[in-house]
């Protein structure tokens, strides 16, 4: 069959059908995502609708392909077409038009329509069918046209129904189709937020990934943790162990050392009372000891006294290297009554008369002179043997005694080697003056133990030319030392005390040998100025010591003085006199003066003159206090071993002699 000859109606027909898959749209099916919305039995109850509409469907195709047939085919011979027709329903249509084509041609030859006229039987050609109503038939031919028009205008009727259906049909589609629009829309934003939704899970999901990560990543930290935290806790269950088996040990030691306190608390009462016995006993022993300690003084004294309030040891210096070696029997030191284990005591000099043997042409003739003191020291003795005779001596001074030692001589003599020692520090030749403030200290210190407490104060000056300098000044009037003055502490007070000289109080060595070296310091600066002052001066070491029994309200106060005694050599009458020979002449006569004013006093004192001439020197005057009554005074003559030295030597050994004949009062203590 030809397209073009298809009517309009069939047209309409092939439109119908080609809208018919718009019924049956996919998207009319579930879509995946909304199983969650909706259950299977949902989806089969949505799908049913649709079911339902496109049976309806089917069925108006069916309907449409069903109506009744043309007329014409029920007048028509049966043919092929007509008996397969209602075997494909859906292609009616176009079936329809062929048959309606097929019958407008069959039609005109068909014998058996009823406007054939009976009597004009259209010819036949050998029993062929007739094609065509002969031209003159046109009555036959009117009522073939007449059949076929009624025909054509029942089938345009029916058509028309057809096309109303279908176009109800169509409207109905549409209406459907708007409705599954919204709903496929409706489905699509469903879709979007379900999309959305999705995506937001994805990116949850992600999230929740790293979060599992991280999370996993800390469950090993943590497990790593929990590894050392298990170590840590078998370790501290360990320790924890051993701590329990201290414990148990230490409580057993409790126990015991309970048990053992129990005993040792019955101990302690027993103790306590024997120490409050002891302490009765103490308190009688203490008094007992204040008073042997008072009787030990007493004793000491007298024995001090009985060994001379005043008394004269004479030191012989050895020969120093490079000195010429004094001729045998110079120098002797004869044995006392009781052999040679007496202390030596006597000393002989012998001085050759080199005039009279010059003169009468025999060799000199040898004058022996013998000197007899309360000790003698030979070259040898060391600085502990000496310091060992005064040690008691100088005890005397804490007792409250005033105590002066002086070392007289000729320079070089060793006078400063016997008060402040040797040169370099060494402890062996430590002089005098260190040696005796050590014994005060450790001395002190065991009185401190009967309730005694001491204090000591040093000074340290030099008495040049009659001036006062002190030894110990420090900052710009070191070496300088601007003039000092002696004066009475206060008025009406017997205590001497030096202005603008410093008095610094000392309780160890170390401080006083800190003095010492300054006053070395000192000395030597003076030294550049003027030549070797030192031995043209008095050296004057003044401890104050104050000693007080709280307990029992006793003080005692008395001067330690220590004196290294300017040179006491005679200047040579036949020197001329240059201008340095003048002022040498001068510091002589000062020395000579200060030393034969020494002489005097202690003569005076010996034989108890009204009159003591103290005043007469600086140096007297500044030991007013320590010579005289209550004092006891030591004499060291230091005597050089040299042959050309004799004659100073002898004159050291008189003046020493004088002294030594000299007997002090008795001492009494300066006791407040
Ligand atoms: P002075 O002070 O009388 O002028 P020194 O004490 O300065 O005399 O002594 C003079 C020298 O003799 C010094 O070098 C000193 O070291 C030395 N000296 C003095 N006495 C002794 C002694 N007993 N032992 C050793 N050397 C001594
Ligand atoms: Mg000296």
């Amino acid at each position: 069959m030809e397209p073009q000859q298809r009517s309009p109606l069939l047209e309409v027909r092939g439109n119908v059908e080609l809208k018919r898959p718009l019924v049956k749209a996919p998207s009319r099916l579930p879509l995946p995502g909304t199983r969650f919305k909706r259950g299977p039995d949902r989806m089969e109850d949505a799908l049913e609708p649709e079911k339902k509409r496109t049976r309806g469907l089917d069925t108006v195709t069916k309907i449409a392909t069903s109506h009744p047939r043309p007329p014409a085919l029920t007048v028509r011979p049966q043919t092929q077409s007509q008996t397969t027709a209602p075997k494909v329903p859906k292609k009616t249509g176009p079936r329809c038009s062929t048959a309606i084509g097929t019958v407008l041609k069959k039609q005109k030859p068909d014998p058996a329509v009823p406007a054939q006229k009976p009597g004009a039987a259209p010819p036949t050609l050998g029993g062929k069918k007739p094609t065509k109503r002969p031209a003159w038939d046109l009555k036959g031919q009117l009522c073939d046209l007449n059949a076929e028009l009624k025909c054509c205008r029942e089938r345009t009727q029916t058509l028309n129904q057809e096309n109303q259906q279908l176009q109800d049909q169509l409207k109905e589609a549409q209406q459907q189709a708007r409705v599954l629009g919204a709903e496929c829309r409706t489905l699509e934003g469903e879709l979007a937020r379900v999309q959305a939704q999705a995506e937001q899970g994805q990116q949850e999901l992600g999230n929740l990934r790293a979060r599992v990560l991280e999370l996993e990543e800390q469950l090993g930290t943590q497990q790593g943790l929990v590894q050392e935290l298990q170590k840590e806790q078998v370790g501290l269950q360990e320790e924890r162990r051993g701590l329990a088996a201290r414990l148990e040990e230490q409580e057993r030691r409790l126990q015991a050392s309970e048990v053992a306190l129990s005993g040792s608390q019955a101990e302690v009462a027993s103790l306590r009372q024997e120490a409050a016995t002891q302490a009765t006993l103490l308190v009688a022993q203490g008094e007992r000891l204040h008073g042997l300690e008072m009787e030990r003084r007493r004793l000491h004294n007298q024995l001090q006294e009985l060994k001379g309030n005043i008394r004269v040891f004479c030191r012989v210096r050895p020969v120093l290297p490079g000195e010429p070696t004094p001729s045998p029997g110079f120098l002797l030191f004869p044995s006392g009554p009781g052999g040679s284990s007496d202390t030596p005591t006597r000393l002989s000099i012998s001085r050759s008369d080199e005039r009279r043997g010059t003169l009468s042409g025999t060799p000199a003739p040898t004058t022996r002179h013998d000197f007899s003191f309360d000790r003698v020291f030979p070259p040898g003795s060391g600085q502990d043997q000496v310091f060992e005779e005064i040690a008691m001596l100088v005890q005397s001074a804490l007792d409250g005694y005033p105590v002066c030692i002086f070392a007289y001589g000729q320079t070089g003599s060793g006078k400063t080697f016997t008060m402040e020692g040797g040169p370099g520090g060494d402890p062996q030749v430590e002089g005098l003056i260190p040696r005796a403030l050590r014994h005060l200290f450790s001395v002190a210190q065991e009185l401190g133990g009967q309730g005694w407490t001491y204090s000591f104060v040093a000074s340290y000056v030099e008495i040049y030319n009659e001036t006062v300098r002190d030894l110990l000044a420090t900052g710009t009037r070191k070496g300088q030392g601007s003039e000092c003055e002696i004066r009475r502490a206060g008025p009406g007070s017997e205590e001497l005390t030096v202005t603008n000289a410093r008095y610094v109080p000392v309780s160890c060595e170390k401080e006083v040998e800190a003095l010492l070296q300054l006053a070395r310091q000192n000395r030597a600066v003076a030294r550049t100025s003027q030549n070797e002052r030192s031995s043209r001066s008095h050296s004057v070491f003044q401890l104050q010591i104050s000693g007080e029994h709280a307990g029992r309200g006793l003080q005692c106060a008395a001067p330690l003085s220590l004196v290294d005694l300017a040179g006491s050599e005679r200047l040579d009458p036949g020197l001329a006199l240059g201008p340095g020979e003048r002022e040498r002449l001068r510091e002589t006569q000062a020395i000579n003066s200060s030393l034969s004013t020494l002489g005097l006093v202690i003569m005076a004192l010996s034989n108890k003159e009204s009159h003591v001439p103290y005043r007469n020197s600086k140096l007297t005057y500044l030991l007013q206090n320590s010579l005289g009554g209550s004092a006891k005074m030591l004499m060291f003559v230091n005597i050089s071993p040299l042959e050309e030295n004799v004659s100073e030597s002898l004159n050291s050994l008189r003046f020493a002699s004088k002294v030594n004949q000299c007997v002090i009062g008795t001492a009494q203590a300066n006791r407040k």
